[in-house]
């Protein structure tokens, strides 16, 4: 029965009865024009939520840490350097995929609760003339520490260095739960994922690649095969695939972006900030605090919150499994122990949130942590009545 309640995780998030019947369906002949008709919504679509201008989108089947490879063997060599900012788990998983990959990692440091720290990406770019520097890594939204970081501001940094490195972004946990400028903020690569704001199991990796991350695969050597975008693309000119497409999750991309733009690509953002300031409110009524470091940082999608002295995060998120069948995130690497993650992306609505942090609330309790039960529950209540959903608004 516990399969009934939702997830807290960060992704893979709940997945919209609609989305589920649009997977599920007979065997299609992928090479066949019934493939094209159903692939070429699903293309369009990730276009409008990239906000792509020119370029090209690629939807492997894969995960997100597939679209991070992708990305770098499409366009690097060994031996190239990259320039990342590490300030959590995913930002530091990019960086060692990289390293494996041969890759000269420059890497600033961060403490986690930080974002990419601007000023000093501007300094490490500034500082090579030689132009060593062929792309910036930016995870656009630190799934582990709850951490959103400034893409624009990046962009800005390249600019106001007059450096012609390429933008990457990791926007496995932002793309369709925040808003994302691929065109306005002139990233070269945008990764994303199925099962976060997409909502779909895992099983894609979904990209936006810019025409100079595609002219950089000329000279790139690093070996790809299974990624290669020059395969995908010549496919795709056929309305076909270079190998077999998972059909039923692209089915189920097309109608996500059809439940994404029904709501409204804006009203899906508000939601967002909307149940994250919920949760924040919840959060200060429990006496704890977000991981992440200041307001402008604070992440739409994902709460680290960091539990008392003396507490164990992951002793929540267990009790919460075993006791109340009900999924919220560990702390990773340096957190570990020191917060758990309340995951609010995806299919949510009020009275999902709710149950989670009433839950929340339960197992810290059931721990003996000094928290009253009804507070946190109370105080987004109060918000939530005071702050009424625009998606239901406009919908009455
Ligand atoms: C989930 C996540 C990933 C990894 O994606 P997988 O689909 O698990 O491979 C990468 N980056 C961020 C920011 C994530 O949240």
């Amino acid at each position: 029965m516990s399969l009934q309640n939702p997830v807290f995780i960060p992704g893979p998030t709940n997945i919209p009865e609609e989305i589920r019947k649009a997977c599920d369906m007979p065997t299609l002949d992928h090479r066949s024009g019934a493939f094209a008709k159903l692939f070429a919504p699903a293309v369009a679509g990730v276009r409008r939520v990239l906000n792509m201008g020119q370029g090209e989108v690629i939807i492997l089947p894969s995960t997100g840490t597939g679209g991070w490879e992708a990305a770098v063997s499409n366009t690097l060599s060994p031996g190239d350097t990259v320039l990342a900012a590490r300030f959590g788990m995913f930002s530091h998983r990019w960086i060692d995929l990289c390293q494996r990959h041969g890759l000269n990692v420059e890497i600033i440091e961060a403490p986690w609760g930080e974002g990419a720290p601007l000023a000093a990406i501007e300094e490490a770019l500034r500082a090579d003339s030689a132009g060593k520097i062929k792309a910036v890594l930016a995870t656009h939204n630190e799934t582990a520490t709850g951490v959103r970081s400034d893409i624009a501001g990046i962009r800005r940094a390249l600019d106001a260095a007059g450096h012609d490195a390429m933008l990457f972004v990791d926007g496995v946990s932002s793309i369709g739960s925040m808003p994302f400028d691929m065109a306005g903020w002139g990233v070269d690569i945008a990764v994303a994922g199925s099962q976060k704001g997409f909502m779909l199991p895992a099983g894609l990796a979904i990209l936006g690649v810019s025409p100079k991350a595609w002219a950089a695969m000329d000279h790139a050597t690093l070996p790809r095969t299974f990624f290669d975008f020059r395969d995908m693309t010549k496919a795709y000119a056929s309305g076909g695939y270079p190998y077999t497409p998972a059909v039923g999750l692209i089915a189920g991309l097309a109608k996500s972006i059809e439940l994404l733009e029904e709501e409204g690509l804006d009203n899906v953002y508000a939601r967002h900030a909307r149940l994250a300031e919920a949760t924040r409110r919840a959060v200060a009524a429990w006496g704890m605090r977000p991981c992440a470091a200041r307001p402008e940082l604070y992440s739409d999608t994902v709460t680290a919150v960091v539990v008392p002295e003396g507490c164990n995060g992951t002793e929540l998120v267990q009790l919460a499994a075993e006791k109340y069948g009900m999924a919220f995130g560990v702390g990773l690497g340096e957190v570990a122990g020191k917060v758990f993650r309340i995951g609010h992306l995806g299919m949510l609505t009020d009275v999902m949130l709710l149950s989670g942090l009433a839950v929340a609330e339960m197992c810290m309790a059931d721990l003996g942590w000094q928290v009253r039960l009804g507070s946190g529950v109370a105080a987004a209540q109060e918000y939530l009545r005071a702050t009424p959903s625009a998606t239901l608004s406009e919908a009455a």
